[in-house]
């Protein structure tokens, strides 16, 4: 055992918890240098490494030009870069490794690009504009859900006729199966632009409609995607009470009720207008006993609002699945039909822990949003499916300070700044530019005996602000799979979406799409053209020489 794994072990084990484990202590800069991967002093590791990578993108000038049968896209709600280099290193040292070589299955798909995510009317976006944009295939104003630039934020008379598609409306009318999976509320901006309109993202229920989008007209997402949406399969989040009356008590929580005012049951309405097997869920328990064999339609709700961080899972006594497993039984449910799938999963809480500067929540949940995609890909054949990994947009997270090697994420930095440090006070090397990590005392605070590594620790931010903000910079995307090599250079969120229906025959690349592109047999893993035009031209020879 290297000594780098001796610390990492030894930090490990030592104290009582891996929250402990990952913050606390200091260490001395030669402690730092020991963390060193041993073979990484080699120059052949890294030869050898670049040899290994440079032949993988070598084969990828083949590129995969079948149409996808199944679109899956990712989308951690508010996963930066930042949110992704540091959510890594927290996969590998929950792993005992140093953390910064690690690969995330989202590192894995072989095709990366950049996206510009400002909305219509916004530098820094919200995750409703930006959701709109990458599913619909065209650019919004912030706030707003499934409608197009004409639509003013929360006015009703501004959204008739101005409503867009979503692509899981387009795979619906397709023929193929489609599904939402969120740790966030089912009627939360992102999953609600699947399969909603709405001129203002907070028009959840029935009790948030203004006057004036009632007398107009207006109806509240969760009824919308009982009364006029797709006939969507799978359906896993939280956000139950949207979908139940005021008078009616929560299923877990005794002293909690739904938030309709209209008195309608959206759950049992759900049920009993599904043609097929339809079964609503809302613990582990049920969510296991579920064959998806012999189930047709699904509604999982977890929670009354958003379902738990990942981090606070084992607070939940009822137990509730995780990501990954939602994501598992989605695609065993969806892939049932041979016209394939569109699904989509959303990373739904990075975003709320950013929000309230809990980097250690963010970032665990970041991790168990990566587990997914790496449940997904095991489940897929990149040759028929096309798997996206982005983000709506991203945080004022930054991460920075020096830390060395190997360094416990969530400790404070073990850099030695001497006298440039002007404060003399410890630093965390995940910081935040504003929210509620701010120290209104006047001066910093000092952190030195404040435990950093603790899920509800905040790290320190530059401005006060309740709640933190969004971030401006453009995020990234990856993709591997049917035409994923579209996915290149510095784009505008919304070509995500035609991207997908492009690769799918969707839309309005549906005519002549089958044509150019049918789906190949595949040959060792490989793809290879079934019919071409030299073989056509052959078989006419053959035919007039025969005649
Ligand atoms: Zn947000």
């Amino acid at each position: 055992m290297g000594l780098y794994r001796f610390l990492l072990v030894a930090t490990t084990i030592l104290p009582t918890t891996m929250e402990q484990a990952l913050s606390g202590r200091q260490t001395t800069f030669s402690e730092a240098q020991g963390r060193t991967p041993h073979q990484e002093l080699d120059p052949a590791f890294w030869n050898d490494m670049a040899h290994r990578d440079l032949d993988r993108a070598i084969q990828l000038q083949k590129l995969n030009l079948n149409m996808a049968k199944n679109v899956v896209l990712f989308v951690g709600d508010g996963m930066g870069l930042t949110t992704v280099t540091t959510g890594r290193i927290l996969k590998g040292q929950l792993q005992g490794q140093p953390g910064e070589e690690t690969v995330l299955a989202m590192d894995s798909l072989p095709h990366v690009g950049l996206v510009k995510t400002y909305s219509l009317d916004y530098q820094v976006p919200d995750s409703a504009g930006t959701a709109t944009a990458f599913l619909s295939g065209v650019k919004a104003a912030r706030g707003t859900i499934g409608v197009n630039g004409r639509v003013q934020h929360g006015v009703c008379a501004t959204q008739k006729g101005n409503e867009v598609n979503s692509i899981l409306v387009l795979a619906n009318q397709a023929g193929k199966s489609t599904g939402v999976v969120s740790t966030s509320s089912l009627t939360d901006a992102t999953v609600a632009s699947t399969y909603a309109h709405s001129a203002s993202r907070y028009w959840d229920t029935d009790a948030n409609l203004p006057w004036e989008a009632i007398y107009k007209g207006c109806k509240d997402i969760a009824a919308q995607l009982v009364d006029n949406a797709p006939d969507i399969e799978v359906l896993l989040a939280g956000g139950r009470q949207n979908f139940l009356p005021r008078s009616v008590a929560d299923m877990e929580y005794p002293n909690k009720f739904g938030t309709r005012r209209d008195g309608r049951n959206l759950v049992e309405e759900w049920i009993t207008t599904k043609p097929g097997t339809a079964r609503f869920v809302w613990n582990l328990d049920e969510f296991n006993a579920i064959d998806s064999n012999r189930t047709d339609y699904l509604l999982g709700l977890f929670e009354p609002h958003h379902m738990k961080f990942s981090v606070d899972r084992d607070l939940d006594g009822a137990g509730k699945p995780t990501l990954s497993d939602m994501t598992q039984k989605a695609i065993q449910i969806l892939q049932k039909n041979s016209n394939g799938f569109f699904l989509l999963v959303e990373g739904g809480r990075i975003d709320h822990g950013h929000h309230a500067n809990q980097a250690v929540r963010a970032l665990h949940d970041t991790v168990a949003f990566d587990d997914a995609i790496q449940v997904a890909k095991d489940m897929l054949d990149m040759q028929d499916s096309l798997v996206i990994v982005t983000a709506d947009h991203s945080h004022t997270f930054n991460f920075g300070g020096y830390p060395s090697r190997g360094h416990p994420i969530f400790r404070k930095t073990d850099y030695n700044f001497g006298f440039e440090l002007l404060d003399r006070k410890p630093m965390t090397s995940l910081l935040y530019g504003n929210g509620p990590g701010y120290s209104l005392s006047g001066t910093r605070q000092d952190i030195t005996n404040v435990n950093t590594g603790r899920k509800d620790y905040k790290q320190q931010s530059a401005v006060p602000l309740a709640h933190e903000t969004h971030g401006g910079e453009d995020v990234p995307i990856f993709a591997g799979g049917p035409m994923a090599h579209l996915f290149h250079g510095v784009r505008e969120q919304n070509y995500i979406a035609h991207v997908m229906k492009y690769a799918a025959c969707l839309g309005e690349y549906r005519e002549n799409c089958h044509s150019l592109r049918k789906p190949r047999a595949t040959r060792g893993g490989v793809a290879v053209r079934s019919w071409d035009f030299q073989t056509t031209i052959a078989v006419l020879i053959l035919v007039v020489a025969i005649m």
